[in-house]
């Protein structure tokens, strides 16, 4: 049977709650546990699909089409596991279970309340993740501990432990230890309420991160060991890290995962750690000065959040090439003026992230516009590649006005639009292709050299398409569409040949991209960038490739 672990969080949000819980994973994972991740979101809507990028970041897609909380990013990307819908559950999507089996008369006319219902369908989804294969399961409950929301994961967990067996499964309750400047001193009394709170809900920790911006003296954790009835060893001092993947390793090194495992019974001697490889590949950039400069043109600029995978798959790029990436965001609504002012001619390579709106396109059209002149490298994800698309039909095919359907559906050159059979459902609803679909690489190009394959598979969430009306134009113009579903009707990849990257892919690559297996596609990018950057630094090419990294 599974074993259980459960992360909850006090004081403050955005403390880092998902590293931690994914950083716990990955040493668990180190010690040859087989584990699976899942997060808890006690908000109302059914999934985070409908949430607005600036206040919630980005939406993480799953291989089976799950819309989640990009927390899932972090598990994926930490446990290099493929997780599922069903390790996002959201309370609007349990409320939603709930009613219909009322509605289908599920409940014999019993009155349907938070306790048992609600609580028992949050323990249903725990469960369901705990298979016959998995060793650990982890659940973070999103959102802070004194929350209203929260009331019934707490009480859900809570009984979890008594349906299983007390050995079967451990609280770890990540809070803040705030530095106070004009006193000098590190605070716990945030974290004694915080751990109060779980309290008086029937919850005891039975480990307490501290997240602190300097470490926690062992003065510190004897207080807190005795205040909040844990033992010393359980208070575990997490330290704000230059890098996220640095945190597995000084986890680690406050013994945070001997002692769950010893919780747990799983004997540590049994299950030694092997984080070597993990940790040549965070140590690999860390030492060098070779840079390359990434433009990110997006339109959530100011909530960085909103763009995490595609950050995080060009610092994998960079692990693979030995280069640190110096990323600038560039609000693409600025871009045409930021033209004239040189910003994007010093770029060593641009980025056109998806998206959804108008507001921006035409600043995104004007980068990939600059890129194609300019020669430099260039990667359009989703969005991307269909701005790459529309300029392209614009500048090059000459076809003036060419733009999507979604920005102006009165265009003269609807380049980009719904498929014939989309059009004709009126819920917009129900368009969406998300999930993971096949494309056929054309041998040759540099897609297929970069994937180093010639059938490949990729998560998408988009409405729109290239317009197959369109394809022979486009491919006369020189574009070449260097990837296609298998019955060939939608085009999935785009590149330009002569230029030194100017790659468009309708997928979003950027969610299967892992630290130790960089995205081909990124890799790709940041070689071609590092190319034009050793104009800047005569010898950032001599990189070897390591060992360890072995592409997807
Ligand atoms: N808005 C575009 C579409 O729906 C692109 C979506 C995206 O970039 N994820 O097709």
């Amino acid at each position: 049977m599974a074993k259980h672990i459960f992360v909850t969080g006090g004081v403050s949000s955005s403390l880092g709650k998902g590293l931690t819980a994914s950083s716990l994973g990955r040493l668990l994972k180190s010690r040859g546990l087989k584990v699976t991740m899942q997060k808890l979101d006690p908000y109302i809507n059914v999934d985070p699909g409908t949430l607005n990028p600036f206040e919630h970041g980005e939406v993480f897609v799953t291989d089976d089409g799950g819309e989640t909380d990009l927390d899932l990013g972090h598990y994926e990307r930490f446990v290099d596991e493929n997780l599922h819908r069903d390790s996002n559950a959201t309370a609007g999507s349990i409320y939603q279970s709930v009613i219909a089996k009322e509605r289908r008369g599920a409940y014999l006319g019993r009155t349907v309340q938070v306790i048992p219902h609600i609580t028992d369908e949050i323990k249903d989804r725990i469960r369901r993740l705990g298979g016959e294969d998995v060793d650990v399961v982890i659940t973070e409950v999103g959102g802070t501990v004194g929350d209203i929301e929260i009331l019934p994961f707490l009480e859900a967990i809570r009984q979890f432990r008594k349906d299983v067996g007390r050995n079967n499964v451990c609280y770890v309750h990540v809070t803040l230890v705030p530095y106070l400047g004009p006193s000098g001193e590190q605070k716990t009394k945030p974290t004694q309420h915080s751990v109060t709170e779980l309290r008086s809900r029937g919850i005891q920790p039975d480990v307490i991160i501290c997240r602190s911006d300097r470490s926690i003296s062992d003065g510190l954790k004897r207080k807190l060991s005795l205040l909040c009835d844990v033992p010393v060893e359980a208070v575990v001092s997490c330290t704000d890290a230059a890098s996220i993947y640095e945190i597995p390793i000084s986890l680690h090194e406050e013994g945070l995962d001997d002692y769950v495992c010893e919780l747990l019974g799983f004997e540590p001697s049994h299950h030694p750690l092997d984080l070597s490889a993990w940790e040549s590949i965070v140590r690999r950039v860390e030492s060098t000065d070779r840079t390359v400069r990434i433009g990110l043109i997006g339109k959530y600029v100011n909530l960085p959040d909103a763009y995490l995978s595609v950050v995080e798959s060009l610092r994998h790029g960079g692990f693979a090439q030995g280069v640190k990436i110096d990323l600038q965001w560039i609000q693409a609504e600025e871009v045409e003026g930021l033209l004239g002012a040189g910003r994007l001619a010093s770029l060593d390579g641009i980025v056109i992230p998806g998206g959804f709106g108008e507001r921006g396109v035409e600043g995104k059209v004007a980068a990939a516009t600059f890129a194609r002149e300019a020669s430099i490298p260039c990667l359009g994800l989703c969005l991307g590649l269909q701005v790459m698309v529309i300029e392209f039909a614009r500048n090059v095919v000459g076809l003036a006005g060419a733009n999507s359907r979604e920005f102006d559906a009165s265009a003269a050159h609807l380049v980009i639009d719904l498929m014939d059979e989309q059009r004709e459902v009126v819920d917009m609803g129900g368009t969406m292709r998300l999930g993971l679909f096949p494309a056929k690489l054309a041998p040759g190009s540099v897609v297929a050299a970069a994937y180093g394959e010639e059938l490949v598979y990729e998560r998408h969430r988009h409405r729109f398409e290239v317009n197959p009306r369109y394809r022979s134009k486009l491919e006369s113009g020189g574009l070449v569409c260097s990837g296609v579903s298998p019955d060939g009707r939608l085009v999935e990849f785009v590149e330009l040949p002569g230029h030194p990257f100017w790659v468009g892919t309708q997928a979003h690559p950027e969610f299967r991209s892992r630290p130790d297996h960089p995205h081909p596609l990124f890799v790709a990018l940041v070689a071609a960038a590092a190319e034009r950057a050793e104009g800047r630094s005569p010898h950032l090419l001599d990189v070897p490739q390591a060992d360890e990294l072995k592409v997807l």
